[in-house]
């Protein structure tokens, strides 16, 4: 059973020490319980937080413990009831081949399911977070101008097209231009913009003539300094994630600029509110899947997905999602469903 633990604590980006391979036994299910075997690992850039002992709102994982992650898998062997070889489950088995589950936190996907893994993207966690935080913090009217971070990411993606649905003009940000093409031609935004070239301000302002409705922040840094001056009076902006501060290992350089912010939040009248999806769960998970569902069968949602092969490669490309190299929602592949 070969699966990958956290080996040190990276200061910064992680790197070659940061996880471990290791093997063992595959292990045996005992009455009540399954073995699972993992046949997807999602990738997501939460994990830069669990990898840190850093306070934050979940606990961090242990050095030497296997790296924590969602995953679908299929039932390799049970001695639960509910549960049959071959079935196909959504859990949290982590970054291993091989789990034992006693059937708590899973939950089965149809067998006829066509892309598994959309579970974890389009239909899971990415998807529900790009939801609710569009939708329920975002506020967005018809006519508003919507500007999405990481827009050719697995949320960004899926809160333009919600947007446009929502009669929206969506403008993205993403980094180079195969990214932003996408984002135009396949997801139908309106615009994007590469926040990687010159001029970055110059550049959003001339796409947001109108100014910004709503702001979905992905990204801060360079981005968010962009997007401020243009957000408008009664603007509002989910704070989802701030992935180009995750490696930060101090406060950046510069004037404090917390004055600026405030002061744009108070004269503006701006709603800038943070969220974590897991709060929704409760209440609202079945409506986004039914919702989403009626989506995508229309072809009204599109979704891209960068599939790595193999659990070795897992740390890799988890560092490589930090700095922009996967295109869409990044998952392993670690067996055939
Ligand atoms: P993505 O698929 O969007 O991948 C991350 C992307 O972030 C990269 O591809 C890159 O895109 C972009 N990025 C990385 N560094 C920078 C940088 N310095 N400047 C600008 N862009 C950068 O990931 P997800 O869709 O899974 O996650 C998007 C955000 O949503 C993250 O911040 C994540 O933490 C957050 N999130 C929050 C949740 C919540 O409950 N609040 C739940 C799920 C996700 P590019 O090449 O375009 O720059």
């Amino acid at each position: 059973n070969r699966h990958i633990v956290l080996h040190s604590r990276p200061h910064g980006a992680p790197d070659a020490s940061t996880f471990a391979l290791r093997d063992g036994a595959v292990p045996a299910p005992a009455a009540g319980q399954l073995l699972l075997r993992t046949v997807y690992l999602s990738l997501d850039p939460y994990m830069r937080g669990r990898i840190s002992d850093a306070p934050s709102y979940a606990a961090p994982v242990e050095l030497g413990a296997v790296m924590v992650g969602a995953t679908v898998s299929r039932v390799e062997a049970s001695r639960h009831p509910d549960y049959a070889p071959g079935d196909l489950v959504l859990g949290y088995s982590g970054w291993q081949d091989y789990a034992l589950s006693d059937g708590e936190g899973l939950s089965k996907l149809a067998a006829d399911m066509a892309q598994p893994s959309a579970a974890l993207g389009v239909l899971g966690m990415t998807g529900f977070t790009a939801y609710m935080g569009l939708l329920d913090i975002g506020q967005p009217q018809a006519g508003d101008t919507v500007v999405v971070a990481a827009a050719s990411g697995a949320v960004g993606s899926i809160v333009g097209q919600i947007a446009k649905l929502k009669g929206c003009r969506v403008v993205g940000i993403a980094g180079g231009a195969d990214k932003c093409s996408h984002v135009v031609d396949e997801l139908g935004f309106d615009a994007c913009i590469d926040h990687r070239g010159a001029d970055l301000p110059g550049r959003l302002a001339a796409a947001c003539p109108d100014g910004i409705d709503v702001y979905f922040e992905n990204v801060g840094g360079a981005v968010f300094d962009a997007v401020l001056p243009l957000l408008k009076v009664g603007a509002r902006v989910p704070v989802c994630g701030l992935v180009a501060h995750y490696n930060d290992t101090a406060l950046p350089a510069g004037p404090d600029r917390t004055g600026l912010l405030t002061r744009a939040l108070l004269t503006k009248r701006i709603k800038m509110q943070g969220f974590i999806i897991f709060d929704y769960y409760d209440q609202r998970y079945g409506e986004f899947v039914a919702q989403m569902n009626i989506w995508l069968k229309a072809g009204q949602i599109r979704f891209r997905e960068d599939v790595v092969d193999g659990l070795e490669h897992a740390p890799q490309a988890f560092t490589g999602l930090l700095a922009g190299k996967n295109f869409g929602k990044l998952v392993v592949r670690l067996a055939d469903r």
